[in-house]
């Protein structure tokens, strides 16, 4: 068996469609949904991540201001930008570009973000509503997955999902959006003392560890689906999963490929998540 490739791109274009049309209706009302992106200091990484968000909402039609600072930025004075930010009715949503200089708490720059534009989905509001069932911005990695399941039709109710990872980005709210569709879920991190009888009972894994290989084909059921968050490196130097993908698609119903899987559903889901805020604000 070969499994089928759940395309990342193509289903990031179709809702990309979709969320262009829903900009234009919202700004036929006099409102144009926008996001700051917010970057300090010069990780290589996060300035390729915010480039690609700025354009994505430029594609889509969103309001889109890039605002970059030095790595020397005070903690207070990236406080009062974000404090200008929530009382800008131009901005909707504020997303402050992670890892931030070691001078800088993190936690207490995404608690400073007001809830109502928290699209990253990071703030303590927006766990406590995915957790409690309640309105609220899902974080985008995780919900990029949800979407991907339910692209293919995939019925969660009764089913075993393993999430492999708990960060509170990824591994913990992918668990409770798998657990809000009436899946029974196990979750997995690096004092699991037996990872593979774990996912041997799988219906459906995600692996959000961010170490290549954790997930071979001997670790899972026929007819998994393995949904890979992971990005590293292979010996290349090439963008890699967590998933052994040659092995795995061999045993797998369905696989997310990395590149092209999880990584443009996560800035589709901001785009969702920008729009979403514009709309609340404009009702
Ligand atoms: P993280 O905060 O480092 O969390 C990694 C998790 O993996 C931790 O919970 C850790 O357990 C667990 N872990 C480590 N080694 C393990 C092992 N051998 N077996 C089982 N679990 C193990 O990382 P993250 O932010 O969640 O990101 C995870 C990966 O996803 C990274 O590669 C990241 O780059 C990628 N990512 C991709 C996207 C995307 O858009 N595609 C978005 C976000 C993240 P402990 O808690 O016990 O330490």
């Amino acid at each position: 068996m070969s499994a089928h490739i759940i395309d990342g791109n193509a289903l990031s274009r179709q809702l990309r469609t979709e969320v262009a049309a829903r900009v234009q209706a919202l700004k036929a009302k006099g409102v144009t949904p926008g996001l700051a992106v917010v970057l300090v200091g010069d990780h290589p990484a996060s300035q390729v991540y915010v480039r690609n968000k700025v354009k994505a909402c430029e594609d889509t039609g969103l309001h889109s201001v890039l605002e970059k600072y030095e790595a020397s930025m005070s903690e207070a004075t990236l406080l009062a930008r974000v404090a200008a930010l929530n009382q800008d009715p131009s901005i909707h949503g504020i997303l402050v570009q992670l890892p931030l200089p070691d001078h800088i708490d993190a936690h207490k720059v995404i608690e400073a973000i007001s809830p109502a534009k928290d699209v990253d989905g990071f703030h303590m509001a927006s766990a406590g509503a995915l957790m409690t069932g309640m309105p609220g911005f899902w974080p985008c990695t995780p919900y990029g997955c949800m979407k991907m399941l339910e692209s293919i039709g995939y019925e969660l109710r009764g089913k075993h999902a393993v999430v492999i990872g708990r960060s509170n980005i990824v591994g913990k709210p992918m668990a409770l959006m798998l657990l809000q569709k009436n899946a029974t879920v196990t979750i997995c991190h690096s004092a699991t003392a037996d990872l593979k009888a774990m996912t041997l009972q799988a219906d459906v894994i995600v692996a959000a560890v961010g170490k290549r290989g954790v997930l071979t084909a001997d670790m899972i059921k026929p007819g998994a689906v393995v949904l890979d968050v992971g990005m590293n490196r292979n010996d290349q130097g090439k963008l890699c999963g967590d998933v052994d993908f040659a092995g795995v698609q061999q045993v797998a119903s369905h696989i997310t490929p990395v590149p092209g899987g999880v990584g443009p559903m996560t800035i589709t889901m901001l785009l969702v998540n920008t729009l979403e805020a514009a709309e609340r604000a404009s009702n």
